[in-house]
């Protein structure tokens, strides 16, 4: 910390670098503008200046300032103040945009901090400089000043930026017991950017892994889903396990290589522009050991069982919903059915049901990881699309109607 902390500040003018006003929203401009024209330091901070700086579309803009959340109240009608760890305004323009400004806040220091540092509300406002510091990675903690357009830049972000490096701001085994977050997000920044993690980060979670267990649950879940949405699940997950963070990450999956395959292999289906769900990244998790729990012989409601198994534990640690539980399990018994093949007893009531598509969309990822059941993927495929023609029904023998059994289990796959 200290030998960045003594880092003269570098501010780039306008003249010497690319990001230009032309790349930012136009609602962002305009708060930042309208906080300059009050007197207000008004920076754009945070992931936008980085993606902006490497020619990425930045995922959203956030906005640092000196003004408190009371004035900027003031200042913007279309505002409200939100938080309570950290008081921040969000800008709400027409129904879908909204933008966060946040006031420069510094670490707290010791005496500041009460016994039960949980419900600390973190709301010490600072300086610029303090504010850089308090941020996870260099190449996190850079600004660009709307007054003369220039780039600050306190901690070394740019040259990390160029050399492409993930820093730590500060001692990495403290800042991660300080929220041990942090951790997953350095290897999520290393995988989506594309960066090297610095040489001291690795050790540094090794070290203090265990401390993620102790995380919001709340917080982690969004954060996977995060990892899934910028399409770097599967190789983070990886490292993850590799540095011994995944056991806390994740402690109800006993990842195998080839779950490590199946979720890169959800994370190249997203790249090409499907959507990811939470269901389905639940389904692609879980899918090895529950393929391992079964056999083909197996009668549906043990399958039911075990793929209830292998779900409930996850999703009661994560509070997920059971509709949501509901759908994952689904699509594992789907996928069981699917690979048992064609020809079943009841098979165009099977295939009517509104969860085969997904049940297929997972069955689809295991064929394409491990190469088998090509065939069998093709026919399904064709008959769910209605493409084939119509098999003939097996003929029942000349009696007396057959009358059914009433059904015992609820309406599911079962
Ligand atoms: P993206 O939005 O593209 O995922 P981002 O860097 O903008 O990346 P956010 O989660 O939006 O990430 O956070 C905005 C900024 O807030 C970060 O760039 C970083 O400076 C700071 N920040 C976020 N989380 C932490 C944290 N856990 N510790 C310290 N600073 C953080
Ligand atoms: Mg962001």
């Amino acid at each position: 910390m200290s030998e960045l902390n003594n880092l003269p500040v570098r501010v780039i003018p306008r003249s010497e670098h690319d990001l230009s006003r032309q790349q930012i929203d136009e609602n962002t401009l305009k708060i930042l503008y309208r906080l300059h024209r009050h007197g207000y330091k008004a920076y754009l901070v945070g992931g936008g200046v980085r993606d902006l700086l490497l020619g990425r579309p930045p995922k959203d803009f956030d906005i640092g300032t000196d003004a408190t959340p009371e004035q900027m109240y003031k200042l913007f009608r279309n505002s409200r103040i939100v938080g309570r760890r950290f008081r921040l305004v969000h800008v709400l323009f027409g129904r879908n945009e909204c933008i966060e400004v946040a006031t420069f806040r510094r670490k707290p220091v010791e005496e500041e901090v009460p016994d039960d540092e949980r419900f600390f509300c973190e709301n010490v406002f600072g300086t610029p400089r303090e504010d850089a510091f308090r941020r996870d990675f260099t190449i996190n903690a850079l600004f660009y000043d709307i007054s003369d357009f220039s780039i600050i830049d306190y901690t070394g972000g740019l040259d990390d930026l160029r050399r492409g490096i993930i820093r730590v701001i500060g001692d990495p085994a403290e800042r991660f017991a300080e929220d041990p977050v942090r951790m997953l997000r350095a290897l999520e920044f290393s995988a989506r950017l594309g960066f090297e993690l610095h040489a001291d980060i690795a050790p540094a979670i090794e070290q203090q892994a265990p401390l993620l267990a102790e995380a919001s649950s709340a917080r982690i879940r969004e954060e996977l889903l995060e990892l899934f949405r910028h399409k770097v699940g599967g190789k983070v997950l990886q490292r993850a396990d590799k540095l011994g963070l995944l056991q806390y990450l994740v402690p109800d999956l006993q990842a195998q290589r080839e779950s490590f395959d199946l979720l890169r292999q959800l994370d190249l289906r997203t790249a090409t522009g499907i959507d990811i769900n939470e269901p389905m990244v639940l389904a692609t998790m879980y899918l090895t050991p529950f393929r391992h729990a079964c056999s083909s012989d197996m009668a549906l409601g043990e399958v039911h069982k075990f793929a209830n198994r292998e779900l409930a534990r996850h999703c009661r640690r994560f509070s997920i919903a059971a509709g949501i539980r509901h759908q994952a399990r689904e699509m594992l018994i789907t996928f069981f059915r699917l690979t048992r093949g064609r020809g079943r007893r009841g098979e165009q009531r099977f295939l009517r049901h509104p969860c085969v598509p997904a049940g297929l969309a997972l069955f689809r990822l295991w064929c394409e990881c491990s190469g088998e059941h090509q065939e069998l993927l093709q026919s399904w495929t064709d008959a769910l699309a209605g493409k084939e023609e119509q098999r003939p029904r097996p003929q029942r023998k000349p009696g007396p109607p057959r009358r059914r059994r009433p059904r015992k289990t609820p309406p599911s796959l079962v």
